[in-house]
């Protein structure tokens, strides 16, 4: 064999091999060991290996871990959570048909429903998230999918999901619930009766801020297999080494969303005492929307904490929350470290009233110290209250932002 030919027939080292970490199979191009295994490979696209987009001993591993997680037999991980919940919506929903969001979604859904999904024909429906078993009256055969997500996204109100299901259930109409606050460590919706549940992988559960990607569970076999259809459809797949990724991140996921729902815990009493914030919200608090519905269906909460301020702050926001400098100001939450994220006014809703109309900021509590954390807030809202802040001045932490 010429040198150029072994640059390329490199032989496998070979010989037990068992690392406690989970490796990192990377590939396009997976080798058969005949004609017909080859030409048979499109039935391994469920469960087998048939090319790497479509699944690696990595991905696949991930997939169980999720699936044993949320109580599924089967899950599917996809690009993005968002990407999950486009995918789950156009496996099942058919032109003519509709589908139906909470008020309170995911703040991308809204212009996936009003300018993607109207493309096709399928109409997008926004509902009150508080309506418990009171859909029953909206909902009909033109229904294929009711979503839910609780809490919900920024205003965190906890929906009656177990009277959703079932009022979907007699009406034969599919439901998914994205779960991404909760993680299936707090609450397992399947359990709940929903039939899909999705997760932004990209928060607590991957956790460091690194990684974009998304998972889908489900106990049915038919809804797994069209799930997976579609996700090919869609050329859709993700990564080995994010895979793996995802996988290192999940082994800490259960102490540090201890430690951030702990800190946030710690937190709640001053920010409620402060009259800068009209209302704070956080589903451990007896108050919350849905308060009663967080008990009774959830193991606990996390570090999302979110703040309607008085309209009155409004001009010493962009101060208060520079001086929080243990917060990085930016989107996404669920990571290792505290950010912050601020809006003049509350997400546009359709369906029911803004529950405030001053700005809102919402608070991904990380694991800092919690007297650190206590520290930055207390100089926020010395600002946003209309002193000084009392001590040194600070810098941000740019490097973390
Ligand atoms: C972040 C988020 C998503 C989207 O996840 P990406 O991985 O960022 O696409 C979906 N749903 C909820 C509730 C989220 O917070």
């Amino acid at each position: 064999m010429h040198d150029e030919t072994k640059c390329l027939k490199v032989p496998r080292a070979i010989g037990a091999f068992n690392s406690l970490s989970v490796p990192v199979h990377r590939a396009s191009t997976i080798v058969f060991e005949s004609v017909e295994a080859y030409q048979n490979r499109r039935s391994a696209i469920y469960d087998g290996y048939s090319y790497g987009l479509y699944g690696t001993p990595t991905t696949r591993t991930l997939e169980h871990a999720i699936a044993a997680l949320e109580g599924a037999t089967r899950a599917l991980m996809v690009p993005s959570g968002f990407a999950a919940i486009v995918l789950t919506t156009l496996a099942f929903c058919a032109t003519g048909q509709r589908v139906f969001f909470p008020d309170n979604a995911y703040d991308t859904v809204r212009p996936f429903a009003d300018r993607f999904l109207g493309r096709y024909g399928i109409v997008p429906v926004f509902y009150d998230p508080m309506i418990g078993g009171g859909i029953s009256d909206l909902i009909d055969s033109s229904v294929q999918l009711v979503w839910v997500e609780s809490p919900g996204s920024m205003t965190l109100e906890v929906q009656d999901v177990p009277a959703i299901t079932a009022a979907c259930r007699v009406k034969g109409i599919l439901t998914a619930a994205d779960n991404t606050y909760a993680t299936p460590l707090r609450c397992k919706p399947l359990e709940l009766g929903v039939d899909i549940s999705i997760c932004a992988a990209s928060k607590y559960i991957s956790g460091h801020s690194d990684v974009v990607m998304g998972s889908i569970a489900t106990n049915n076999e038919d809804l797994f297999r069209q799930l997976k259809d579609h996700s090919r459809f869609l050329g859709q797949g993700v990564s080995a080494d994010e895979a793996s990724l995802v996988l290192r991140g999940m082994e800490t996921m259960a102490v540090r969303l201890d430690r951030c729902e702990q800190s946030a815990l710690h937190l709640l009493p001053m920010l409620d005492a402060s009259n800068a914030i009209r209302e704070v919200r956080h589903p451990a608090l007896a108050g919350n929307p849905g308060h009663e519905f967080w008990k009774r269906d959830f193991t606990g909460s996390t570090g999302l904490i979110t703040l309607f301020l008085e309209p009155w702050t409004q001009k010493l926001l962009p101060a208060a929350i520079e001086a929080m400098d243990q917060f990085a100001i930016g989107a996404s939450w669920g990571g290792t470290k505290s950010v912050v994220a601020v809006l003049d006014s509350p997400p546009l809703r359709t369906a029911t009233p803004a529950p405030h109309d001053g700005p809102v900021v919402r608070l991904s509590i990380g694991m800092e110290h919690p007297d650190d954390l206590t520290c930055s807030l207390e100089k926020c809202l010395t600002i946003l209250t209309g002193g000084t802040p009392s001590g040194e001045t600070t810098t941000k932490d740019v490097g973390s932002a």
